[in-house]
């Protein structure tokens, strides 16, 4: 017999900004299904959303050298690049839309123009980055790019990293306007105060402990009231799993076969922060370096101004490091827990094969406070320590599966939407790009779980989202058309931006 309190349309686990833009983008295809969200903590966007337990990158390519690799031929291969673009262009496109719509009020609440750049030392990367600059300056969506090894240039766009530099190596950086500042933990915010405003219900303080298929079909969930303890259970036709680090023992628990054989590898981070307003003044640019050799491409070194709160500040990092926690709020046993049956194969044969990763990722855990402001020194040549503080970023739980090009328990760096043949249920796992891909990646949802009403959808979508299912970068004048207006409409745009 169940124990079932009440069903409805949509159930969204979990108050990220995963779950806030599919909730918005539902609302807007179908605003008449009911939708509830489950969220553990007491707010929403308090986990790898929250402002301070990211990087807030508008990740389109324009400075993360690992979106970029060079070819055998040594040719730079740009194609990851373009597509990372691209679906930044779609957030931006949605989050254009609900500013139209009186939605999001102010658009610098959670998004600001900051340049992006990336910075090389030594011969060889110097050599690399010009021939990425190359590669991209020819495409429509890097258009303004500039490079430089010109030391009074560098200089100029990065004062406080060439103060005081003694090494005479040469050095590298490319420079692009039309970089951004995201500040995700707000977005969240804004959107679920949005869904609220459209009767979603949402629930904070509630644990969803279990999943299960009911024989009517719809799918069932134990959900715990985190204060009192009571139990709850609620069914829905749809459930979208958006529980972050969290969402892979959820899908676990649905026992579909896709879930089965995939396993997770938590990765921890910590940031540097700077409290000198001095030194954040000097600086003015998202400044992305080069993964050490051995490093995951996470843990990619760049200091960054950021908004927060209204104020600029500094950041430095991350710092990666293991932890078997899934969530920054998880338990030391989430790790141990996800190992089951069907996925210990592959979770042995990732750890054999990541035996590196896993000592490199300790050695950075044990790193001392000293040791971390060496690193930070290779970027801020005169950093004191006093004028920086240390704080622990969110977790991000990379996704392991057996794939043909890999094998057995590889490793996976990007975001995988996992969903049952009948698309009832779906989930998002890994981290990578994030929070910037969240409107192509629930777009992806969409697609994966409800193909008959897409038809039906595609011209709302397309109004919200103009370039979906387009490739801009195959399309220099859309691209002009689209950018001035989401620039404007999203306040990106300090000067008229020419295009050539
Ligand atoms: C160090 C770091 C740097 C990053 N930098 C960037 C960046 O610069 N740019 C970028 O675009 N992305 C970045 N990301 C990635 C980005 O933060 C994530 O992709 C994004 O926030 C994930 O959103 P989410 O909604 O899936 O998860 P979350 O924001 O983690 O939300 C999941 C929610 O589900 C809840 N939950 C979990 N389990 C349950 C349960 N059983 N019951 C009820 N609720 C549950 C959690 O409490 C949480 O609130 C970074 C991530 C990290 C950790």
């Amino acid at each position: 017999m169940s124990n079932r309190q009440t069903s409805t349309d949509v159930i969204l686990i979990g108050a990220g900004v995963m779950s806030a833009t599919l909730g918005a983008l539902l609302k807007e295809l179908a605003p008449e299904w009911e939708i509830k969200v489950f969220e553990k903590l007491a707010n929403a966007g308090e986990e790898s959303s929250n402002e301070w337990n990211n990087a807030g990158t508008g990740h389109a390519a324009l400075c993360e050298l690992n979106y970029t690799s060079e070819k055998s031929d040594g040719s730079v291969d740009v194609s990851k690049a373009i597509k990372i673009n691209e679906q930044f262009q779609l957030s931006k496109q949605f989050w254009s839309y609900l500013v139209n719509k009186n939605v999001i009020q102010n658009p610098q609440d959670f998004i600001m123009p900051i340049p992006h750049m990336s910075l090389v030392q030594g011969e060889k990367d110097v050599a690399f980055l010009k021939k990425r600059f190359e590669a991209l300056s020819k495409n429509p969506l890097f258009q303004g790019m500039e490079f430089s090894t010109d030391p009074e240039k560098l200089k100029k766009w990065m004062p406080l990293i060439m103060e005081g530099r003694t090494s005479h190596e040469p050095m590298a950086a490319t420079k692009i306007e039309s970089g951004t500042d995201v500040n995700f933990g707000a977005l969240t915010r804004i959107l679920f105060e949005h869904l609220k405003s459209k009767h979603v219900q949402i629930h904070y303080k509630h644990s969803v402990e279990n999943i299960k298929r009911a024989n009517d079909g719809l799918w069932e969930l134990k959900v715990r009231n985190v204060d009192s303890g009571v139990v709850e259970h609620h069914a829905a036709k749809f459930v979208f799993i958006g529980g972050g680090g969290g969402s892979l023992p959820l899908l676990q628990k649905t026992g579909i076969p896709e879930s089965k054989r995939i396993g997770g590898f938590p990765v921890s981070g910590l940031f540097m922060v700077c409290k000198n307003p001095e030194v954040i003044e000097k600086h003015h640019a998202k400044v992305y370096g080069k993964a050490k050799v051995g490093a995951p491409p996470m843990s990619v070194p760049h200091l960054d101004t950021r908004y927060i709160n209204g104020e600029k500040t500094l950041l430095f990092g991350p710092f990666a490091g293991f932890s078997p926690k899934f969530l920054k709020t998880g338990s030391y046993f989430d790790l141990i827990g996800s190992v089951k049956p069907n996925n210990v194969l592959t979770m042995l044969a990732a750890g054999i094969k990541e035996m590196a990763l896993t000592k490199y990722l300790i050695q950075q855990v044990m790193l001392s406070n000293e040791k971390r402001m060496e690193e930070l020194r290779e970027f801020i040549p005169n950093a004191k320590s006093e004028d920086w503080d240390i704080i622990v970023a969110g977790q991000r739980v990379q996704v392991i599966k057996d794939t043909e090009t890999g094998g057995k328990g590889t490793l996976q760096f990007g975001t995988e939407v996992v969903s049952a043949a009948d698309g009832s249920i779906a989930a998002l796992l890994g981290a990578s790009p994030g929070a910037s891909t969240a409107v192509h990646v629930m777009l992806e949802v969409l697609e994966k779980c409800f193909p008959e009403q897409m038809h039906v959808w595609e011209a709302k979508i397309k109004e919200m989202v103009p370039s979906y299912g387009i490739s801009l970068a195959g399309k220099p004048e859309l691209f002009q058309q689209i950018d001035a207006s989401t620039s404007e409409t999203l306040g990106l745009c300090k000067k008229k931006l020419v295009y050539s």
